[in-house]
């Protein structure tokens, strides 16, 4: 493999679409969520392990989840990664209550966008909020693109065990689509009625819970009609699209005939009719943590190859190799340049 190295070498900047972070104020807030008797099932899986495991892992995943600067720079030059698109990790302020939720998305938005400041060249920032107040998550947004110059918003999927289909979350999609900024919705671990049966399979994380859940929920967000309230709207999926490309065939199939059967009073007539219309008009997809050619090159013939990004998913799957392996796909020069580049560069306005 040859030496991997920023600057463009290979005929294109690398541009990591899907890397997480966390301010030591939330990581504090998790320890003390962790401590409680009630705690989230899936919220305890997850950041118990990643914030309490002493495996090695886990604690070089909690301590570069915390670095804006010497560490994670010294990361991405070590993998070629040119520049980091940021967010909040999962669950970032949404396991909150409404209150920490709204302080909290304001704290993380001021310290990301601090450090993209310091490194611009380096570092571009996607806007936290708290649905849990969706008039404030609005406003929050607004503020954090207008003012702070995030380029697009992260959700990390449900909110205490509510979905983004739910019209009172709608001011979120009405601030998104005004100030024409892509949301990506970003896994988190399924809610308590949900993942029970995932955790005793092991099987409620990254492996596959994350995916399954977030997958719903932006299939949730198709069949609520909101893309016809608000069809410019973009949502961004990563992990191949949570898997939604390769089911476009029965999603169409079934959805068509709910809606003709009238089965179910949530599914109604779209405008677009098939779901994939709106998976191949509403959605970009993002690679993270599958360094697999075959699945992007069924994406980019699916849904269209100025729909399909590179992603890394720092800190939490980052082996230099996977760059390696990407580099080397058999894809035309200018369709590499596209993943690699400058479909980032249009979706998050950086050229
Ligand atoms: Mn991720």
């Amino acid at each position: 493999m040859p030496e991997l190295q920023t600057g463009g070498h290979q005929g294109y900047l690398r541009i990591a679409t899907e890397e997480a972070f966390a301010p030591p104020e939330l990581i504090r807030a998790y320890e003390r969520i962790l401590d409680r008797d009630d705690v989230d099932p899936g919220f305890e899986s997850l950041m118990g392990f990643y914030l309490r495991s002493k495996s090695e892992r886990a604690q070089a995943v909690f301590r570069r989840l915390q670095d804006l600067g010497a560490e994670r720079l010294a990361d991405m030059d070590a993998r070629g990664i040119d520049r980091q698109v940021i967010a909040v990790t999962g669950p970032g302020t949404q396991i909150l209550d409404r209150d920490s939720g709204v302080a909290m998305s304001e704290l993380i938005n001021d310290r990301l966008a601090e450090a993209c400041q310091r490194h611009p060249d380096r570092f571009t920032g996607m806007a936290a909020c708290a649905p849990q107040d969706p008039a404030h998550a609005a406003k929050e947004i607004e503020r954090a693109v207008s003012k702070l110059g995030m380029r697009a918003v992260v959700i990390n999927s449900h909110t205490h065990g509510e979905y983004l289909s739910d019209p009172k979350f709608w001011p979120i999609f009405e601030a998104a689509e005004a100030l024409d900024v892509a949301i990506y919705l970003h896994p988190q671990t399924p809610p308590r009625d949900m993942v029970g049966p995932m955790l005793e399979a092991g099987l409620d994380g990254a492996i596959f819970g994350f995916g399954v859940e977030t997958g719903f929920h932006a299939l949730r967000i198709i069949t609520s009609g909101a893309f016809d309230r608000f069809p410019k709207l973009q949502i961004v999926l990563g992990h191949m699209g949570e898997a939604l490309p390769y089911w476009m065939y029965r999603l169409d199939y079934m959805h068509n005939a709910g809606v003709r059967s009238n089965r179910y009073p949530f599914m109604k007539p779209l405008k677009k009719e098939k779901v994939s219309n709106y998976l191949r008009e509403n959605f970009y997809i993002t690679n993270s943590g599958v360094a697999w050619e075959p699945a992007i090159r069924f994406a980019q013939e699916q849904i269209g190859v100025d729909r399909v990004l590179y992603a890394m998913d720092y800190p939490y799957q980052c082996p230099p190799e996977e760059v390696g392996i990407l580099d080397a796909m058999s894809l035309p020069p200018q369709v590499k340049k596209m993943f690699f580049q400058t479909n980032a560069e249009r979706l998050f306005k950086l050229a």
